[in-house]
């Protein structure tokens, strides 16, 4: 790489991709890594909601409200392709009285500046005689992404490589030195495909590592006013009933709400909102969540989902910003989801805590003024990495799914694809809509996988086999969790390749 850069964004969930794309489209030469795939940490576990924040009025945070209300309308009206304004039903049982619930709707409302429809009150509606003793609901107009969260990270990190902006999946940030460095950071650079090490230098870092910012913080030697806790969000998918095409939003036994999103050919119900202090447990999906959520479930709908009917677990873990010296929350209800943001006082880095799918622009916006508090931009791009053709998306078909997807040869060349979990998980949604991430019940498609995995290495069966292999035994453990009969069977009789 030539000379320093101006910034390196690690971390390329919704904040490093959002933050690069709005770097670069102000000049500023910049670099965005990730370990794994872009939107493979916490930003593809989502519920896939755009909204203005709703339940943190329940804490007073008028603030986050007004940001989050801002930010979603502003989503809506200039990214129509990714996020869509959607009606939510909320439809209370046993939640807070009648008057707190409509003089909260109608703040809220006045709140996002009326943009959205009026909250309105139903007697009467298509969903109820599908639900165990539904009475009136209420319809909020909020938003949500179009295809999925981690397609809507893509998005911005594309939109930033065509500024010119380098974006770099499966590279880790191994090691920071800031002493003897005149352009500021020097950095250690794991590609963790291929095990090569490169070091590059930067003027000004951006950490936007998610979960994993204060381990970065660490490996640089800064502190931070700011740290995390961890909350563990367990969603489930089942098959979608023809009835399901509206967001419904269910009061939880816990005093919160979950939410029964219809996605594709799936509903998603969830998420858990669980604390946890180690983050690898974190990110593990426990039996008891799956319970739970079945449980949670089956008290409102009349015609109930076992365990045998769930398609496929969504875990991701909320990155929740508490002061440093705060004593560990009890209840993740009581702590805000406001973002906080920290730029040292005396080195030029940026550490992000907290942030949202729906607040991404603010915060970019405020990441952007640290970083011109510190650097100027050196000049428009194109810098030295070209944007990739743009060329029009080639879609195929996958067996059971009636939408088309985008096709793996073209992923591969135009979107940074390196695996089948890339592929099945992020570049489309089949990992998701179908059983045993894309392998179908008994394995049925693991021959379409094997020729999957034949697109994305370009013919090279070694490396194909290698995938299809690595991406069966990641499907057995994120399933082990459900029941035997969810998991793959080993598909070896079906491609004929030795199995260990
Ligand atoms: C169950 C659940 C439901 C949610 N629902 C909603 C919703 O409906 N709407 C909404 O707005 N928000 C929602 N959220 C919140 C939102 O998803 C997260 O706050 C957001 O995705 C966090 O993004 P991030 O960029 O901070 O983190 P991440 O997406 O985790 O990105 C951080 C990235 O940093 C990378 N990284 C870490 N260390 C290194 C390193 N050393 N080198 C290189 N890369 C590194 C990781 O691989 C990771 O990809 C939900 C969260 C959960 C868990």
């Amino acid at each position: 790489m030539d000379g320093p850069l101006d910034v390196v964004i690690i971390g390329a969930g919704i904040n490093g991709a959002a933050v690069c794309q709005t770097l670069a489209a102000q000049g500023y030469r910049v670099l965005l890594v990730d370990q794994g795939d872009f939107g493979s940490g916490t930003s593809q576990a989502s519920t896939m909601l755009i909204w203005g924040g709703l339940l943190y009025l329940k804490n007073l945070e008028l603030a986050t409200v007004l940001a989050l209300t801002r930010d979603r309308d502003r989503l809506v009206a200039e990214r129509p392709g990714s996020v869509q304004a959607r009606p939510l039903l909320y439809v209370p049982s046993g939640g807070p009285p009648r008057v707190v619930v409509e003089s909260a709707l109608a703040a809220y409302w006045v709140m996002g500046a009326g943009k959205r429809a009026r909250p309105q009150r139903l007697d009467r509606y298509a969903e109820q005689a599908h639900l165990a003793a539904a009475g009136p609901a209420y319809a909020i107009e909020e938003a949500a992404l179009v295809t999925s969260d981690a397609r809507f990270v893509l998005e911005w990190v594309l939109a930033a490589e065509r500024l010119g902006a380098d974006v770099r999946n499966h590279v880790r940030v191994d090691a920071i030195d800031a002493g003897g460095s005149a352009a500021g950071w020097r950095l250690q650079l794991c590609d963790t495909l291929t095990g090569s090490v490169t070091d590059v230098q930067a003027r000004m870092v951006v950490n936007a590592a998610g979960c994993w910012t204060d381990a970065v913080n660490d490996k640089a030697g800064l502190t931070s006013p700011w740290r995390h806790v961890f909350s563990r969000g367990v969603s489930l998918a089942f098959p979608r009933p023809a009835w399901h095409t509206r967001h419904l939003v269910l009061d939880s036994l816990e005093g919160d709400v979950m939410t029964l999103a219809p996605w594709g050919p799936v509903s998603l119900w969830g998420s858990t909102d669980t604390l946890r202090d180690d983050l690898a447990e974190a990110r593990r999906p426990a039996d008891a969540d799956v319970a739970r959520l079945l449980r949670e479930l089956n008290r409102h709908l009349r015609v109930p989902v076992d365990r045998s009917d769930v398609v496929s677990l969504r875990t991701g873990v909320r990155p929740v910003p508490v002061r440093h010296d705060a004593r560990a929350p009890r209840t993740p209800a009581s702590l805000t989801r406001h973002h906080r943001l920290h730029l040292d006082a005396t080195r030029p880095w940026v550490s992000i805590y907290g942030g949202k799918l729906s607040g991404c622009l603010g915060l970019a916006a405020d990441v952007r003024e640290l970083v011109a508090q510190r650097i100027s931009p050196r000049g428009a791009a194109p810098w030295p990495h070209p944007p990739r053709d743009e060329a029009p998306q080639v879609t195929t078909t996958f067996p059971t799914l009636e939408a088309p997807v985008v096709s793996a040869a073209w992923a591969a060349a135009h979107e940074h694809c390196t695996s089948l979990d890339d592929y099945l998980r992020r570049r489309t949604n089949i990992a998701q809509w179908v059983p045993c991430g894309g392998f179908g019940a008994r394995g049925v498609h693991a021959g379409t996988l094997e020729r999957i995995a034949l697109e994305i290495h370009d013919g090279d069966t070694g490396l194909a086999e290698r995938d299809l292999r690595a991406y069966w035994h990641q499907v057995c453990e994120t399933d082990a969790v459900l029941a035997q009969a969810r998991r793959p069977d080993t598909p070896a009789d079906t491609i004929g390749w030795r199995w260990s």
